[in-house]
């Protein structure tokens, strides 16, 4: 039998459709599958891959620490390194109020104990999402999703679950002295890519001061540069009380984290004490490889590139098929008049040696997401692959 009759009998499937690559290795904007065919990363593992993959100095770093030692004992007993230096380097990078980082596996995981730290806070139950969101896959994030179809099959979900529009001030009155916490993208990623207005941000953080609600960013997405920023918080001149982190933070190793004040994280250690454990979440390995990550990040100033990165594929995708393009920085949506025809046009770019893919909440547009370190040269490639895929299905 050969790997991929294996994937489909012995691995578990998510969808009828999986994409099917058989990738043998993968280097910078590049992945080479079994037959030697190069394709050009536009999605970056849904932004994980930010300096692209396998970077040398995140490479040595796994290497080195997973020399020196791996799992030692469970989250939050051992003093181990790469966690400290991390939490210090990603702390030293926000504002006071955010000086304590709680480690986790994953974003959903972030979300979870996010939850959790806002009814200790606040002692209410009440939590408020947003239509089109996505905070993760497990119960407590899934009952924030702001998408039906993927809850009503799961439910019963979280009781005292409130969706509101994005970018619509008209509801945030429902926000009220029973909600614990607000859950937020600063950028909406699997509507298609929705930049909210900055008043939307701004009346948001009003709100939740003035009834005494967390607010919570979720950046998994667009965290480490990708929006043209270190953080999306930044465009808005606002701080969250509690902000997520996954994707991109552990540099290509499944890592996340919520941060918050190091009062506010006290709660979890306290009555009961151990309010939130988890075996692997830090994993020193893990730690090490977001680390060399961010530093990276931090000496190529990688983000600053970001905004004329984004100018430059906006200026060369112009065709009458493409009905709007939605972008901040690396993130961007084609959108397109229907899923079988955004299906259509990710085959053919996939054919031509380019991944690219659709959105959980928006299966009519195409993302757009490569690797912060995509070039002048690789944008031009890429579009040019994207429009002649789009002439050749007869769009
Ligand atoms: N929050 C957001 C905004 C996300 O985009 C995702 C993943 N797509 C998650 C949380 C969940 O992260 P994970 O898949 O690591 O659980």
């Amino acid at each position: 039998m050969t790997n991929r009759q294996l994937f489909l009998s012995h691995v578990a499937q998510t969808s009828t459709a999986p994409l099917m690559l058989e990738i043998e290795r993968a280097e910078g904007m590049y992945m080479y599958d079994a037959a030697g065919k190069k394709y050009m990363d536009l999605i970056a593992g849904i932004s994980v891959s930010n300096l692209g993959h396998a970077h040398p100095a995140v490479v040595e770093a796994v290497k080195e620490q997973a020399e020196k030692y791996m799992h030692l004992m469970v989250y939050g007993e051992f003093v181990e390194s790469p966690q400290v230096k991390f939490a210090k380097q990603i702390t030293n990078l926000l504002p006071a109020s955010l000086n304590n980082v709680y480690f986790t596996n994953s974003g959903a995981e972030a979300t979870e104990g996010a939850m959790k730290l806002a009814k200790r806070i606040t002692g209410r139950t009440q939590f408020v999402s947003f239509q089109n969101s996505y905070h993760g896959s497990t119960q407590g994030a899934l009952s924030l999703m702001g998408d039906e179809y993927f809850k009503q099959k799961f439910r019963p979900l979280l009781p005292d679950m409130l969706q509101l529009p994005y970018n619509n001030s008209s509801e945030l009155d429902k926000i009220n002295s029973r909600t614990a916490a607000v859950f937020v993208e600063p950028i909406q990623a699997e509507s298609g890519i929705t930049v909210p207005d900055i008043a939307f941000i701004q009346q948001l953080r009003a709100r939740c001061t003035e009834t005494g609600t967390l607010l919570v960013f979720d950046e998994a997405q667009t965290g480490f540069g990708r929006t043209g920023k270190i953080f999306a918080f930044e465009h808005y001149d606002v701080v969250p009380d509690i902000l997520q982190l996954a994707k991109a933070l552990g540099g290509g190793m499944p890592l996340g984290a919520f941060v918050a004040s190091k009062e506010k994280m006290a709660t979890l250690s306290d009555n009961p004490v151990l309010g939130h454990i988890t075996t692997f979440g830090g994993h020193p390995v893990c730690c090490a490889a977001g680390l060399a990550a961010l530093q990276v990040l931090l000496n190529e100033k990688l983000w600053m590139q970001v905004d004329a990165k984004r100018r430059l594929f906006k200026k060369l995708l112009v065709h009458p098929s493409i009905q709007s393009v939605h972008s901040i920085g690396l993130m961007m949506s084609l959108e397109f008049s229907s899923y079988e025809q955004n299906k259509r046009i990710i085959d053919r770019c996939i054919a031509h040696g380019l991944l690219t893919d659709w959105f959980l909440f928006a299966p009519h547009c195409l993302r757009i997401a490569p690797p912060l370190i995509i070039s002048e040269e690789e944008i031009k490639t890429a579009c040019d692959i994207i429009l002649r895929s789009i002439d050749e299905t007869g769009s």
